[in-house]
């Protein structure tokens, strides 16, 4: 590591995968490093945000910038840029008491929406994916595709590379489990998300899957969360099951900083004390991180329950606590999967599942504006 001796004292650098140049990073010894956040109209001129990260280059502060969907961004500094530059045009805002998920967060902006394909995640339309825990093979996973796409998902899940607590479980098919994961959606016309387990596996699952998921064991592999940064396909990050709702706004910070603007949170349960439940979904989760970021949310009902028979309720909890879609694990046969069979549904139990989503999404759809989250980050209050 290079050390770089900048105006705020002692500094560390540290490699940023994406182009492989040592940017330096703050890391003032004995006291937490100021930030800055800068906001940025949809009509600044392109030479404003230019003159911005020269500016930050100059003082040896790395800036990551997030365009926004409708035009203008959000700039975030590690330090503080000088007032001249703060009123250049089109700069409408400039914080340092901002939370510290700088790119994440909800300040100044409005919920994102993340796009695969034709498929767009926190638009208002409640987005199902489903499939098996894992890839078994290839014509299963066609079979399995074609049944969630009747039932009402628009996008195939399964694991190729899996996270088992046992190393003599079923770890996955690996590279074939990818080229299944290809063969169905070329077949049946799902986009596929399937979990990434290590850095060096990132080049390879990108070059098959449509979004990366990044699994709840993973969720604080830093080096992992800097990779898929780099990377070209969105990214579903589930929650780690023992991770407060700061820590995984965190980790979502780690992706877009290092690049990747197209996050996807995804909540699926908790450690509880009860042995009734796998895990205990957290749907109280859900309108936080709405509330906080503007990333889309979605929920794992079968995981957080590790019971198919709570999976359907659950999925329509969470709809209602507002998330913007659902994962569930659907495979024709349950009884029969080759993992997680105990909290996997039928496609005849999502295609009711689906059919419910879309009749509480048009019940909720007039919500109270109160319930509704502003772009300063918090609800307002009830009066
Ligand atoms: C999965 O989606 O199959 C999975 C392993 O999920 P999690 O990382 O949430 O346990
Ligand atoms: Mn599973």
């Amino acid at each position: 590591m290079t050390s770089i001796v900048g105006d705020r004292g002692r500094r560390l650098g540290f490699l940023m995968p994406k182009t492989g140049i040592d940017i330096p990073r703050t890391a003032t010894r004995g006291e937490e490093p100021s930030t800055m956040i800068v906001t940025l109209s949809p009509d600044a001129p392109a030479s404003t945000t230019n003159e911005l990260i020269a500016t930050a280059g100059s003082l040896g502060l790395a800036a990551s910038y997030l365009p926004f969907d409708g035009g203008g961004g959000v700039l975030g500094v590690d330090g503080s840029l000088p007032a001249d530059v703060l009123t250049l045009p089109g700069v409408s805002t400039s914080r340092t008491n901002h939370k510290p998920y700088m790119l994440a967060s909800r300040e100044h902006r409005t919920a994102s929406v993340v796009r695969i394909g034709d498929v767009s995640i926190g638009s208002g339309v409640p987005v199902i994916i489903a499939g098996p825990c894992v890839v078994e093979g290839r014509n299963e996973l066609i079979d399995a595709a074609r049944a969630v796409k009747a039932a009402g998902a628009t996008m195939l899940r399964g694991g190729a590379f899996k996270p088992r607590t046992s190393p003599y479980a079923f770890q996955g098919l690996g590279e074939e489990g990818l080229r299944h994961l290809a063969a169905a959606r070329e077949a049946i016309g799902l986009p596929v998300v399937t979990e990434v387990l290590e850095p060096d596996q990132v080049g390879l699952v990108a070059s098959y899957a449509d979004m990366l998921q990044i699994g709840a064991r993973n969720m604080q592999n830093y080096p992992l969360l800097r990779r898929v940064g780099g990377a070209n396909k969105p990214v579903l990050l589930k929650r780690g099951f023992s991770s407060t709702v700061e820590e995984w706004l965190m980790a979502a910070e780690y992706v877009l900083a290092h690049g990747n603007p197209n996050v996807l949170l995804c909540e699926r349960g908790i450690r509880g004390f009860d042995a009734a439940f796998r895990f205990n979904l957290d749907l109280n989760a859900v309108p936080l991180a709405k509330e906080l970021t503007h990333l889309p949310v979605i929920v794992d009902p079968s995981h957080g329950t590790g019971r198919r028979s709570l999976v359907g309720r659950m999925a329509l909890a969470a709809l209602a606590a507002g998330a913007d879609g659902l994962i569930i694990e659907v495979h024709p046969e349950p009884d029969l999967a080759l993992c997680d069979g105990s909290q996997t549904i039928t496609p005849a139990e999502l295609a009711v599942i689906h059919r419910r989503a879309l009749t509480l999404v048009d019940v909720l759809s007039d919500e109270p504006a109160w319930l509704v989250p502003a772009p300063n980050g918090e609800l307002s209050v009830i009066a």
